[in-house]
């Protein structure tokens, strides 16, 4: 991987990590909203589980962001954390905090159990 292409993504990654982090900020500031209308706090219950279910995936997603900037500080950037081959830059391209590559991924996603929160493959970066 050229310097360039390393900037780029660190770019994307760091982008992508201030994005999360004032979407995990405004749905905590939402989360403890509270309403004085018994119709809006049913309302704002259901709306609450939604936004927990985001919360969660976006914090998911703010830590995968967050190992791959470390790994880029380590030099380790690139590299599938499994095998340490390199991961393709087109597989890169489409997921930027990818921490393994394809083989490896789909190996730890059919692998982990219920409720794990490694980010899923996703099918344009086949
Ligand atoms: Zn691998």
């Amino acid at each position: 991987m050229t310097k360039l292409e390393l900037k780029k993504f660190q770019t994307t990654l760091l982008s992508r990590q201030s994005e999360l982090e004032g979407l995990i900020r405004n749905r905590e500031a939402a989360a403890i909203e509270t309403s004085a209308d018994a119709l809006d706090q049913i309302q704002h219950a259901v709306e609450r589980e939604l936004a927990l279910g985001t919360l969660a995936r976006e914090s998911v997603g703010l830590r995968d962001t967050r190992a791959a900037l470390r790994r880029m500080d380590d030099g380790a950037f690139g590299a599938c954390i499994d095998c340490e081959e390199e991961i393709s830059l087109k597989r890169l391209a489409a997921v930027p905090w990818a921490a393994r590559c394809i083989p490896c991924q789909e190996r730890a996603d059919r692998e982990k159990v219920k409720g794990d929160d490694s980010e899923p493959l996703q099918a344009e970066a086949a």
